[in-house]
């Protein structure tokens, strides 16, 4: 029975301040996050044991109860329908804790998708946008506009979905309480209100712009700041811009997918540019200096004398600039190009270059022979 009181399941003394809770239940709960322990279930049952223990010595009205009549009496307080986890889950400061070590996404896989308050609200939906962007907006970073339609509170109403001057009535089935209990010989079994489907009040008259619903349709703008460094499939949470709640409860989350577009010149590799600069036979075998394209404008490259094709030279701290801040680098890679279209001059002064080349060294030619007369060799 120890392990049922709540402050032992987190470790508390009965004296632990606010900031003590918070303290020991989130050292817990990356402990036994399920998204680390994937499987266990001794680990979930944990994290579900020290969630409930958080929520009430979390809450000071919950606490003060606890402390006085136990589990049972926060329970008969607080509806009676024993703890729902999905319920605190929304609360920020608990969801942001999440978001931030886990990124989201948790307790809708944990406990399913319905949130819903107290007052039988419900936290409004999560909504997705993807968002395609340059290449050099991913570089460099951009504010872009964006349009979403979702729901939001009506203004005639105010959102209780009441016809103006009106408001919900407590519902008289269940006296408010959201809930019936009915008697089944030896046991109570609690069901949700068939009238007010648990919501525990009744609209008499509902608001005509919304139809009842508390909810209107809207077109919303939004500016987004895109952080420079972000990738193809990065996701960006805009907090609270999902579709409004009902009846009080959160508004949901926006998340804004990201897609990158192609680059004609250059090419991503992680945090490091590629880019294929094409350079003539003439010019590659004297050696040369070239400009070459990057992120950060052009830039100068030494190009060796006998440089072969394929070559990758690499200006270090000129590629991209990730979402840490650290940059990486760019690499050039020469591609040697035949000329085309020769003129009849131009053949022939090839020609003699040909017959000259008797004693010059070819170094992948060369190497390409050796291995081939090997392979002959041993036959
Ligand atoms: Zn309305
Ligand atoms: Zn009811």
């Amino acid at each position: 029975m120890a392990q049922d009181d709540y402050y032992q399941r987190l470790g508390l003394a009965r004296s632990a301040t606010p900031e003590d809770v918070k303290k020991a239940f989130r050292k817990m709960a990356v402990k036994y996050h399920p998204d680390k322990n994937q499987g266990d279930k001794q680990a979930e049952e944990m994290f579900k044991r020290i969630s409930e223990a958080y929520e009430v010595l979390s809450d000071a009205d919950k606490r003060r109860l606890y402390d006085q009549y136990g589990a049972e009496g926060v329970k008969q307080a607080f509806g009676g329908r024993g703890f729902q986890w999905t319920d605190f889950t929304h609360a920020d400061e608990f969801s942001d804790i999440f978001e931030n070590m886990f990124g989201g996404g948790l307790f809708e896989s944990l406990f399913g998708g319905t949130r819903r308050t107290r007052d039988g609200g419900q936290r409004g939906s999560d909504l997705r946008l993807d968002l395609e962007i340059d290449f050099m907006d991913a570089v460099n970073g951009v504010e872009r506009q964006i349009e979403i339609s979702k729901h939001v509170h009506c203004s005639d109403c105010g959102g209780s979905g009441a016809a103006p001057g009106t408001k919900p009535a407590i519902c008289r089935h269940c006296a408010g309480a959201g809930q019936v209990r009915m008697s089944q010989g030896f046991f109570t079994i609690a069901q949700p209100c068939p009238v007010c489907r648990g919501s525990g009040r009744v609209i008499e008259k509902p608001c005509h712009a919304c139809a009842g619903s508390g909810l209107v349709a809207q077109q919303k703008k939004l500016k987004v700041k895109i952080p420079a460094g972000v990738d193809t499939g990065a996701r960006m949470k805009v907090s609270g811009e999902g579709e409004a709640g009902t009846r009080g409860a959160p508004a949901g989350n926006l998340y804004v997918i990201l897609h990158v577009r192609a680059h004609d010149v250059f090419q991503r590799d992680g945090d490091n540019i590629v880019c294929e600069v094409p350079l003539s036979f003439p010019r590659a075998a004297l050696g040369c200096d070239i400009e070459v394209p990057t992120v950060h404008g052009p830039m100068l490259l030494k190009i060796p004398p006998g440089t072969q094709s394929g070559k990758l030279f690499r200006l270090k701290g000129k590629g991209m600039r990730n979402l840490e801040g650290y940059l990486g680098d760019h690499f050039v890679r020469v591609l040697i190009e035949t000329p085309t279209n020769l003129t009849h001059e131009q053949s022939e002064l090839l020609q003699h270059f040909a017959a000259a080349c008797g004693e010059t060294v070819h170094p992948q030619s060369q190497s390409f022979f050796e291995k081939v007369t090997r392979l002959f060799s041993k036959s």
